[in-house]
């Protein structure tokens, strides 16, 4: 019997940390350029609490890496036509260089006509058809900030992804599916999962790396995951006022190889993938 292993738990939060010290660095010499900073209009419709202080977050993470951010907030009442009006002048603003709508949007306001009437080149959640027509080609553009992240993790852990069996439990769009590619693209053997995938257990015990993005809470159970293998949990779920993961936490200690925190895992990198696209699309825009 094998003995069991120390797990590495990823500090998300001061990977986070270096990677916006690497980001403050390049503004930093914009500036000494005699360049504007680049700037995030953030969108905000209606009085979610939880999507209030997701955007406070953003905007106090662009400030101290030096970006600028404006805040455009909707009332719960307003319509689609309000907020595509909205969309489209700050798609022709050209101060503006990344356009953030933070979901949930309000009954009535669909979330994928919102995603395609933002500009491409300012599209920084990575969300319109046309940024996941190039991930799904494989060149370059705005790619969704989530499953940037993960890909960051993995690389800054060198956990090796060319030829490892990843399984990604979870197709959303936003998570899922992006990921997918992004492994796929770096050579990775991808298995994707869902709610109708058969022995999801087994499937997911053959994952060198092992991807949730469910929103059950610890629904991958220690049993689940393949010793040694890079545990990558998205989830974020609420249980008795606690924030727990998708992913079992303390029951995978001394299984995995790695495995990420429901706190200060891949939510810091999120954010941190979403200032580095507002300056790749800044520098597309400007040409800096
Ligand atoms: P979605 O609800 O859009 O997708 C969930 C996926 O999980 C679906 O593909 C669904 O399958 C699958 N699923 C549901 N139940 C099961 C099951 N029993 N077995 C296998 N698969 C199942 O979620 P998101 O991708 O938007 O988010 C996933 C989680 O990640 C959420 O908890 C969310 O809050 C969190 N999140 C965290 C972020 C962060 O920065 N930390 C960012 C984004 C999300 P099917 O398609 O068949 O319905």
């Amino acid at each position: 019997m094998s003995s069991p292993r120390d797990t590495v738990v990823v500090d998300g939060k001061a990977l986070s940390q270096q990677i916006r010290g690497e980001l403050a660095e390049e503004v930093r010499k914009l500036a000494e350029a005699g360049r504007r900073p680049p700037c995030l209009a953030v969108v905000l419709v209606g009085d979610n609490p939880a999507s209030a202080s997701y955007i406070k977050g953003k905007r106090r993470a662009c400030a101290r890496v030096g970006m600028q951010s404006v805040e455009r907030d909707l009332p719960a009442s307003a319509g689609e036509a309000d907020v595509l009006a909205l969309v489209d002048e700050l798609n022709r603003d050209d101060s503006i260089d990344g356009i953030l709508v933070q979901l949930p949007l309000p009954d009535g306001v669909s979330a994928t006509a919102v995603a395609r009437a933002v500009d491409p080149a300012k599209d920084v959640d990575g969300l319109h058809p046309m940024n996941s027509g190039r991930l799904l080609q494989g060149v370059p553009g705005l790619y969704p900030c989530t499953p940037m992240g993960i890909i960051e993790v993995l690389d800054r852990h060198e956990i090796p992804i060319e030829g490892a069996h990843a399984v990604v439990v979870g197709r959303s769009e936003i998570v899922g599916k992006p990921v997918s590619l992004l492994l796929l693209h770096r050579h990775a053997t991808v298995t994707i999962c869902h709610s109708r995938t058969r022995d999801l257990p087994g499937v997911c015990r053959e994952a060198d790396i092992l991807v949730a993005a469910v929103g059950r809470a610890r629904m991958i159970q220690p049993d689940w995951v393949k010793p040694g293998a890079a545990v990558i949990d998205v989830g974020v779920n609420e249980v008795d006022g606690k924030l727990v993961g998708d992913v079992d936490f303390d029951g995978v200690q001394g299984i995995a190889g790695l495995v990420t925190p429901p706190r200060g895992g891949v939510g810091p990198m999120t954010i941190t993938m979403l200032l580095r696209n507002t300056l790749q699309a800044y520098r597309e825009h400007t040409g800096a």
